[in-house]
Order: C-alpha cells, then sequence, then structure tokens
C-alpha cells in the first residue's frame, strides 16, 4: 500500500526535525495534501496511525489539510479548480494549463506540546 510508504516518510521527517528527547511530546503533525497527488486521506491517516501506535510517537494527530487541484491557463489567465484533475482550463477549455496546486505532500508545520514548535 502507497500509503503505508507515505505515512512512514512522515514518520521519518518527524524524527528528523524534532530531537528524540522531545518525540513523546509530538501532539500533531499537519500535512497538505493535493488532491490529485494519488493518496487516500483515510488510508493515509490508517496507516499513520497504525505505525506509530507502537512507538514514541502513540497519540501524535494526523492533521491532512486537503489542497484543491488548482491551474492557472496561459491562453486567458484564469485560475479556475476541478476535481477530477483535468488538465483543462474551466473557462476556456484551453489545455495550455499550469498546475498551480493539488498534485502536493508537504508537512507543513509538526506541533508539539507546550508552546514549544518545530517547522
Ligand atoms: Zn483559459
Amino acid at each position: 500500500m502507497h500509503e503505508l510508504s507515505v505515512a512512514q516518510n512522515i514518520i521519518e521527517i518527524i524524527q528528523q526535525s524534532v530531537p528524540e528527547r522531545s518525540w513523546n511530546l509530538v501532539r500533531a503533525v499537519r500535512v497538505e495534501l493535493g488532491a490529485m497527488a494519488g493518496i487516500v486521506p483515510d488510508s493515509l491517516k490508517f496507516s499513520f496511525e497504525a505505525i506509530t501506535e507502537e512507538s514514541a510517537f502513540r497519540g501524535t494527530q494526523l492533521i491532512i489539510e486537503c489542497i484543491p487541484f488548482r491551474i492557472h491557463c496561459c491562453s486567458c489567465s484564469a485560475d479556475t479548480e476541478n476535481e477530477d484533475g483535468f488538465a483543462v482550463c474551466g473557462e476556456c477549455g484551453s489545455t495550455e494549463v499550469k498546475i498551480l496546486t493539488g498534485t502536493e505532500l508537504r508537512i507543513k508545520n509538526i506541533e508539539l506540546e507546550e508552546t514549544a514548535e518545530v517547522s
């Protein structure tokens, strides 16, 4: 399952960003997930919980922010969104578009207990 390796990846990034003595203080990790990134949010959450269950990150919440698929049209300059991932302008139908958002998967921030925050 693809989501499992992505979840593992997220944990590795937390491990690299947060000093080991603070691992049990990680309360939540917030990720931005593009609608067309090919990841099912629920599966990712499930995988994350399964992996963290027996680790220092037990109880860490995975917060997923869904980013819409958004394109910029090079013909009419309109920015449009669609839910199907079609690289076609919603205004004029041109296919000369640039993908703005919707394919990303990145960690936005890692929240620790108390006020400490690592980004
Ligand atoms: Zn257009």
